[in-house]
């Protein structure tokens, strides 16, 4: 229901003639004291006088294009008959609505829920100011975008989800939009992956692109679980756009803070680096992350020679210290996963990290307090850097990174 809802006050922006959304609970409502029950194989439809004309027609089509869904999907028997509902009036259908606590947007006149689907009528459709050219052929299609919503979801074996993907598949399989004209790489990284805010018809052209260039069984993956699709980013981005997608990003502010960002797997546990300082033997920096999991951690790297030789001071929001070395390409450990109370702990939460050189010693604070002292340094100067890296990767897409970073002036 949550994510319907969503979804649908997203979708403000889409243009043309649609209208649909997927939701997962399961809320009928009755039409009304002269509902006509028609009852098919595969299919109960529920409906009044008002939309008595245009019945057989409905049925009729959906009964040629369910199979066809039905045989995408690779289902042989849907989980439950579906149940149709008509709704005669506006009324009735802002009635409705409301009733199962979704907000009423003009363009909205159908949506999906566990073996249901609920639409508005055509005569009243016609009457919206979103629909008033839309043919009878739109109407019928978007009945079977609905039915596509709950094929879609009798096949997933996730419980994520990502209403660009889940739009895309319903706006294709029910073949809404003339797609031929749309340029994909116009569009941001960002833009495939979004919950909301997008146009149908782009996520249907997305989605022809992937059909069309892989294997049914691997669409099909992507299908299932929308994690698979997250974690697929970069090559999806590359055969939507040709371009490579960012793998992470380093902003400057004013104040002389810096913010790294990524939402990308593939940049899982790699490192990328932004110099704040160099030749140094000693620095105060502040650090805090406002995103991701703890075990993307954040940091610094100091006495920095070049990417094969340094040392690195990391935590992790939930209060672990790392020190690392790394000489001609080898880490140890100094500190491994130590819990250190000085940690203020939680996203968000800035600390404060210092080198300093006491006699050719390099000691580490945390907040001012002594975490480590290297007793006889590699190297005692040389480049203070901001560190970024991600972690894990199966959440990232969702749960991005953003961690920030303040040199002390
Ligand atoms: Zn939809």
């Amino acid at each position: 229901m949550k994510k319907s809802i969503i979804s649908i006050l997203a979708s403000v922006l889409v243009l043309g003639n649609f209208m649909g959304c997927a939701n997962d609970e399961s809320n009928a409502t009755d039409i009304s004291e002269e509902t006509i029950s028609l009852d098919k194989t595969s299919y109960i439809v529920n409906y009044t006088a008002a939309s008595a004309d245009l019945i057989s027609d409905i049925c009729s089509y959906l009964e040629e294009e369910m199979p066809k869904v039905n045989e995408f999907m690779g289902i042989d028997k849907p989980a439950q008959k579906l149940k149709i509902y008509i709704y005669p009036t506006l009324d009735s259908w802002k009635k409705h609505l409301s009733d199962i606590g979704m907000s009423y947007e003009e363009w909205i006149v159908g949506h999906a829920s566990n073996w249901q689907v609920h639409m508005l009528n055509f005569h009243e459709y016609k009457k919206l100011q979103s629909h008033k050219n839309d043919t009878f052929d739109h109407y019928k299609k978007t009945v079977v975008h609905e039915y596509v919503h709950n094929a879609h979801f009798q096949i997933k074996t996730s419980t994520n989800s990502c209403g660009f993907l889940n739009e895309g598949i319903a706006s294709h399989l029910a073949q809404q939009y003339d797609t031929a004209k749309i340029n994909l790489s116009a569009y941001s990284d960002d833009y495939f992956f979004k919950s909301s805010g997008y146009s149908y018809a782009v996520t249907q052209a997305a989605i022809e692109k992937m059909v069309t260039n892989m294997s049914h069984e691997e669409f099909l993956k992507y299908l299932k679980d929308a994690n698979y699709y997250y974690n697929n980013k970069e090559s999806l981005i590359k055969l939507w756009t040709d371009r490579e997608l960012k793998k992470y990003e380093w902003k400057t502010y004013n104040d002389g803070s810096l913010e790294f960002y990524t939402e990308n797997p593939a940049f899982s546990g790699s490192m990328s680096k932004k110099t704040l300082k160099t030749n140094t033997d000693s620095f105060e920096a502040f650090g805090k992350q406002d995103s991701g999991a703890a075990a993307s951690g954040y940091g610094f790297f100091f006495a920095m020679q070049d990417w094969q030789n340094f040392y690195r001071i990391r935590i992790t929001y939930d209060g672990s210290l790392y020190i690392q070395i790394r000489k001609d390409g080898t880490y140890n450990y100094l500190v491994n996963s130590e819990n250190v109370d000085c940690i203020k702990t939680g996203l968000s939460q800035s600390n404060n990290f210092a080198v300093k050189n006491n006699s050719g010693k390099l000691e580490c604070y945390i907040n001012s307090n002594l975490v480590y002292t290297i007793e006889n340094p590699e190297w005692t100067t040389g480049e203070v850097a901001a560190y970024g890296a991600a972690s894990p990767a199966t959440s990232l897409a969702y749960n991005p990174v953003r961690l920030k970073y303040l040199l002390n002036k």
